[in-house]
């Protein structure tokens, strides 16, 4: 795949790397790379960018971690490509204090070499200690009760540290001088092993050996981890995962999985020098990698990931973990301590309520978890780290804003985000801190959650609230949330603004590749709540040079039968996308509707022709959910945008021509499908494979991008929201724009899924300031804009009536 032969790359590096030579180390290095840049140190770490041709660069990121000084430890390498510049030598620059004292909380960091080496080490006193830390590894994040970083304000107070402990903790020349969590098997916290009603069956290590023994025996076993509960299972006994399967609700997601090595992994899947240091990281997240197709002995069974070509891998990070899997020494499922839907338990009793009839054992200790912390997810795309659920090993860590942006400093704002994958966001002068993935607020539990991390952050870097941004959409329980926080203020209540649900996804993108307007932001998605009270999610959004937006194009609109219960059942998007080209005849494609029954046909066949509910949507995901369905893939799917991946599985690589479409010179322009869906339904009839009609589905929408590109003339375009998790859609389209000479921009340390939400709106927020008071839509004289406010009225009146009922 061909890449941008230059490049620039920003590292930030956090952990004992300043005075210990790290910054000749970054000088030397660069300088045997021939590329051109700086370093320099501040309080937040130690910054380096780097300029030059994109193979040096990928080697250059390789070597700061494999070949760094001695004493160095990266706690947190962050690292995103930006724009080139043109620098033209290497220099080392003085220490950077930009007045900025911001305090910086860090993340949940995996295992350092040496704390790992002393827990294997019989003659150490933490041998097989799973608890051992130090200042340069360890829990941070979901430890902290309060600021300033110390022990009493962690959850490590309970614990009083014994005499050897107290010594390493008091001498500066220790590894752990000053390590708030440090503990040891003398005075630390331990595990215990608890069957379901919570009776203890060992102690200590013997719990260790005997939760080792239950997932030999195919049991479920619930581990209480760094930031909350996982569930463990053997991925080699079809049994144990298609249990737990039933047992979690969870019918087809795929399940993540921990393998005890690099090499174990490396024998079931593909893994490129970038996947690599990913998942030896300090962040460690989960790494999508593909699957080897040759490999006809891989000990991982069909339920862990259902027809899916990707497996999400991980490697041990705790202590815990690695001598877990030292133990087991095969891979295992790993997935989060929950019901589907629900945010993982943190706490031990908790745990034993909700994961009652889930996990036969548990395996628990008594270090408390202060806040839930999940694994998270990335993959590489184009060549670039890509997160797609940003927690462990990420979170709080802040989205510096690039101090262009109109009053960066001007005021506090909390980002409440959208619905699914919730996360929130605040911002505090030029930093912007993501909070830790909350997820669907579908459940009591997670709205609970939810509640806990909107009060959690403002209070954990004591903000005093000038504006609360969220979503548009009057249903979300994030935006009633907002709405209850200004309200509780009796005086001096900050502004609420509610920012477009795609509006928010490109401010993100555009924030965190630091660029400015004039962009043009393609957003595709599931769902979002427009202007116009419709459902958009194939928005093209003009950003201007004023913080605001306009939308210059969509994709044609269609009706969705049921509304959200289309969500789970592509085959109505499908009706839904037919009808309205075909209106009536669109029942003569009965085949395609076969699975409906009489009087379901019957209400839906009302719900389109009366317009009731029906809403209208432009829905990128919601037309690959229809293409999955009339191609026959799925009809009924088992969670959000999986329709959509099998689809994108589904295609046949190779093939390069596309399905037409037409542009529609309307304002906002509208791109009309309808060409390919006839050509599609042809297809069908010609009996073509699935393959081809996926690859030229996906073609087709590449094309869109390009034209409308073209249309409007900007060179900056920005691909963001969850249809750009499409590894094929996504690389494509970067291709083609780069072929046509545009700078196409994509998501890399920030979720392009509804997870970047918060951080979008707190910047959507930012740009247009103290400008305005109350509702922020787009444009004060965009003519959208009456309509709009018109259509929310309406819909929550009739939202507060059926409360009433
Ligand atoms: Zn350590
Ligand atoms: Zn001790
Ligand atoms: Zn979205």
């Amino acid at each position: 795949m061909g890449m941008a032969s230059c490049e620039r790359l920003r590292v930030t590096v956090r952990g004992a790397v300043q005075g210990v030579g790290f910054r000749p180390f970054i000088y030397r290095l660069a300088n045997e790379l021939k590329l051109n840049g700086r370093v320099s140190n501040s309080s937040q770490g130690v910054f380096i960018e780097v300029e030059g041709p994109t193979n040096s660069v990928r080697e250059f990121l390789f070597r700061i971690e494999k070949e760094n000084p001695p004493r160095a430890v990266i706690q947190s390498l962050e690292s995103s490509f930006v724009d080139v510049i043109g620098y033209t030598q290497f220099e080392i620059c003085e220490s950077e204090e930009r007045g900025d004292k911001t305090v910086l909380i860090l993340p949940d960091i995996a295992a350092c070499a040496d704390c790992l080496r002393e827990v294997v080490d019989r003659k150490n006193r933490r041998f097989r200690y799973p608890f051992a830390n130090c200042t340069n590894c360890g829990p941070r994040f979901s430890i902290i009760e309060g600021l300033p970083y110390d022990r009493a304000n962690t959850s490590m107070k309970k614990f009083t540290m014994c005499r050897e402990c107290e010594r390493e903790y008091h001498d500066p020349l220790d590894r752990r001088f000053h390590a708030q969590p440090n503990a040891c098997p003398k005075c630390g916290p331990q595990l215990e092993l608890w069957n379901e009603d919570g009776a203890v069956l060992a102690e200590r290590d013997d719990s260790l050996r005997y939760a080792a023994d239950a997932v030999r025996a195919g049991k479920i076993l619930a581990l209480k981890g760094l930031g909350g509960f996982q569930l463990i299972v053997d991925a080699r006994n079809e049994a144990a995962v298609v249990r737990l399967r039933e047992r979690k609700h969870r019918e087809e997601k795929p399940f993540a999985l921990m393998y005890p090595t690099l090499a174990a992994a490396g024998a079931d899947c593909e893994i490129s020098a970038l996947d690599e240091r990913l998942l030896l990281s300090p962040e460690s997240p989960i790494v999508l990698l593909s699957r080897k197709m040759d490999n006809q002995q891989s000990p991982i069974v069909p339920s862990v990931a259902p027809r899916n070509p990707n497996l999400g891998v991980m490697l041990p990070y705790s202590p815990l973990h690695h001598l877990l899997m030292r133990e087991l020494n095969f891979p295992i499922v790993a997935t989060s301590g929950n019901l589907s839907d629900e945010p993982i338990c943190i706490d031990e009793h908790e745990a034993l309520q909700r994961l009652r009839g889930i996990a036969d054992v548990f395996l628990v200790h008594d270090r408390p978890i202060v806040r839930h912390v999940d694994d998270s997810v990335a993959r590489v795309m184009y060549g670039r780290e890509m997160l797609l659920r940003r927690a462990r090993g990420y979170a709080p860590l802040p989205v510096r804003i690039k101090s262009e942006i109109p009053n960066p400093k001007s005021e506090t704002i909390l980002a409440v985000g959208a619905h699914l994958k919730n996360t929130l966001a605040l911002k505090i002068d030029e930093n912007i801190f993501v909070s830790q993935h909350i997820g669907d607020l579908e459940t009591k539990q997670a709205y609970s959650a939810f509640c806990r991390a909107a009060a959690d952050l403002p209070r954990l870097y004591d903000a005093k609230l000038a504006s609360v941004a969220c979503d548009m959409h009057p249903d979300y329980l994030s935006t009633k949330h907002a709405r209850e926080i200004v309200s509780d203020w009796k005086t001096h209540a900050p502004v609420l603004l509610d920012v477009q649900h795609h509006w928010a996804h490109v401010a993100a993108c555009m924030a965190e590749n630091e660029i400015q307007a004039p962009v043009l932001g393609v957003a595709w998605d599931g769902t979002g709540f427009g202007l116009d009270g419709t459902i958009w999610g194939g928005e093209f959004l003009r950003a201007k040079n004023d913080g605001l937006f306009e939308r210059v194009a969509h994709l044609r609109q269609f009706r969705l039968p049921g509304g959200d219960a289309a969500i789970r059942q592509p085959r109505r998007s499908a009706l839904g996308l037919l009808h309205e080209i075909l209106g009536p005849d669109c029942w003569s494609f009965r085949r395609l509707f076969r699975d409906f029954a009489e009087h379901e046909q019957r209400l839906l066949r009302q719900m389109l022709e009366k317009k009731i509910n029906a809403p209208l949507t432009s829905s990128v995901g919601r037309l690959f959910d229809a293409v999955a369905a009339l191609i026959g893939l799925r009809q009924r799917a088992g969670f959000e945008g999986q329709a959509a991946m099998e689809l994108e599985f589904a295609r046949q690589p190779g093939v390069q021509n596309a399905y037409s479409f037409s542009l529609q010179y309307a304002s906002p322009m509208i791109i009309d499908w309808e060409p390919m869906v006839r050509e599609l339904l042809d297809d069908l009839e010609r009996h073509e494979t699935r393959g081809v009609i996926a690859a030229k589905f996906h073609n087709a929408l590449v094309e869109m991008i390009v034209a409308l590109a073209k249309r409007i003339g900007h060179e900056s375009i920005v691909l963001t929201g969850g249809c750009f998790q499409n590894r094929y859609l996504t690389e494509r389209a970067v291709e083609r724009l780069r072929e046509e000479n545009f700078r196409p921009y994509w998501h890399q340390r920030i979720p392009p899924n509804d997870g970047g939400i918060a951080l979008g709106q707190a910047v959507a927020a930012a740009w247009v300031g103290g400008r305005t008071r109350g509702h922020y839509h787009s444009d004060a004289r965009d003519s959208n804009r009456r309509s709009s406010t018109h259509g929310w009225q309406r819909r929550a009146k009739r939202i507060k009536a059926r409360r009433l009922k």
